[in-house]
């Protein structure tokens, strides 16, 4: 598998971990669209659309949007022409029935993931780029306790589904830790 014949694609990793830049990087450069269910929750949470008011409550909380909203969100946006031909979701799946739900849907289309990419990094780190994040964009979801409790409901909900890709042989790890440059060059050569 190289970087430029991957076509679907999951970027996984605990909150902080550079997931958002990495993934529209990483997109672009393969010329497949990046679908960050965050942003997406987000940007539904701004124009005060129905789906924004179910969600904001859960992630203003740093906890999970319960997930029949979330994978008919992914169902929805993974069904558009410009996801058909490839993809690579930033946030999702992030519990066990999405992975599931992934998998019925990938099926159905006949398609299936190519890599599973998880990017790793130390939980203290962690909490500072947060902190850090807070300051200059001012996320109403980093605050110390709702951080702290984000990456609660990561260790508790999400990193052991690294092990189901594992398991199926297309999970590769890549280090979080240093500058965006450096991990873009770090997660491009490990797709090589
Ligand atoms: P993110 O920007 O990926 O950290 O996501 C921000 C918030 O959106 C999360 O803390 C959750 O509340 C919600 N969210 C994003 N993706 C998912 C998902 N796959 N399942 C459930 N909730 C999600």
């Amino acid at each position: 598998m190289t970087a430029s014949s991957a076509r679907r694609l999951v970027l996984m990793g605990p909150p902080g971990a550079g997931k958002g830049t990495q993934a529209s990087r990483l997109a672009e450069h393969l010329g497949v669209p990046a679908i960050s269910t965050g942003d997406i929750f987000r940007a539904n949470v701004a124009e005060r659309t129905e789906l924004g008011q179910q969600a904001q409550r859960y992630m203003d909380a740093g906890e999970y949007v319960p997930d029949e909203v979330t994978n008919a969100m992914v169902a929805d946006r993974l069904a558009a022409d410009d996801a058909t031909a490839g993809f690579l979701l930033d946030g999702y799946p992030r519990t066990e029935a999405q992975v599931g739900e992934l998998d019925r849907m990938l099926e159905a289309a006949g398609v299936s993931l190519d890599v599973v990419v998880e990017l790793t990094a130390d939980v203290d780190e962690l909490v500072k780029r947060l902190l850090g994040r807070a300051a200059e964009q001012g996320r109403s979801d980093d605050t110390e306790s709702v951080i702290r409790r984000r990456l609660e409901v990561y260790s508790e909900q999400t990193a052991a589904l690294v092990d189901v890709y594992d398991a199926r042989g297309i999970l590769v790890r890549v280090d979080g830790l240093g500058s965006v440059d450096d991990v873009a060059a770090r997660l491009l050569d490990a797709l090589s």
